[in-house]
């Protein structure tokens, strides 16, 4: 199997699959000639995106999962296997938004919830599914975290903590499959127009500020998946697809005091009045 074609022909597994990027992914994938599992927590929206595969002349399999339950993704991987044998390209991608929370407001309910969808979900996908990938022999794992994960700006800890952890855990999988024709890939946008602002996590004024950043985002989901996807081919590691999540990661590694500082002044907290602390 040549590398470079990890995202084609593949035997794909798509967590988030219902909607947003991971819809993207899906049918992306679909038209590269892959088979892709579709997996959600909103098996009718799973459902969706296999009939929209299915329009593109492609083949897909809907599975219901709760990626914050290791037996649930266990479950996943027993599906995907049963359909269509070793999977090849596996992307943890499903998550929710938090954003107007402040560490000290006892909010931990948010920060359970945040970490089990967003971080033990990776932790599960990566640990389930990579003797399956080191079994077929090749591969690609993709993880979607977030520019809120390099930023870690204040007002949204429980989202920027389980996205640094997403690209912990990436960073540390593709120096343990180094070895290997499996490519990990973490994908960190900025702000993308989705449903992802609309949870419960997420209090009214954030969510606002954050649906108005992302329109302005030039990049959509599917801009998003195919850039993941080419990056996931040449076995790159890390995907920034916007200029401001670029930036941030520049800024951050160069002047961390200062970029705090910055971000300090720039975001005015839920206590104070407006808010820009919006996941996404
Ligand atoms: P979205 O809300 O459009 O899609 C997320 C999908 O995940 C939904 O279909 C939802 O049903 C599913 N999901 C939620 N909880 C689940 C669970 N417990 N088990 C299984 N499925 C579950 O949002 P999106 O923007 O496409 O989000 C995809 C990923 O991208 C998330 O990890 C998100 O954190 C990340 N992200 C999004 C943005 C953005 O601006 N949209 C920016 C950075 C990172």
């Amino acid at each position: 199997m040549s590398s470079k074609k990890r995202s084609h022909n593949a035997r794909a597994v798509v967590t988030g699959a219902g909607s947003g990027i991971g819809r993207a992914f899906a049918l992306e994938l679909a038209r590269r000639g892959s088979q892709v599992v579709a997996a959600d927590i909103d098996l009718d929206s799973a459902e969706e995106t296999i009939q929209q595969i299915q329009v593109l002349g492609g083949k897909g399999l809907a599975v219901e999962v709760d990626v914050s339950s290791e037996s649930s993704v266990r479950n996943l991987a027993d599906a995907a296997e049963q359909w269509f044998g070793l999977p090849t390209l596996v992307i943890n991608n499903a998550g929710i938004g938090t954003g107007g929370t402040v560490i000290g407001d006892g909010k931990l309910d948010v920060w359970r919830r945040t970490i089990d969808v967003n971080l033990w979900s990776v932790i599960y996908g990566t640990d389930v599914f990579t003797p399956l990938l080191k079994q077929a022999g090749y591969g690609g794992i993709i993880n979607t975290a977030s520019a809120a994960g390099i930023a870690s700006a204040p007002g949204m800890a429980p989202y920027s903590v389980s996205k640094a952890g997403v690209i912990s855990v990436s960073e540390t999988l593709a120096a343990e499959l180094h070895r290997t024709d499996i490519a990990v890939t973490v994908l960190c946008p900025s702000f993308v127009p989705t449903n992802i602002f609309s949870g419960e996590f997420i209090d009214a004024r954030s969510a606002a500020e954050a649906k108005r950043l992302a329109e302005e985002s030039k990049l959509g989901p599917d801009d998003i998946a195919r850039r993941t996807l080419d990056a996931n081919d040449k076995g790159r590691l890390y995907v920034l697809p916007q200029a401001d999540a670029k930036v941030v990661w520049r800024f951050k590694r160069l002047l961390p005091v200062v970029f705090g500082k910055v971000a300090a002044r720039a975001v005015k907290l839920p206590d104070s009045g407006a808010t820009r602390t919006a996941s996404g």
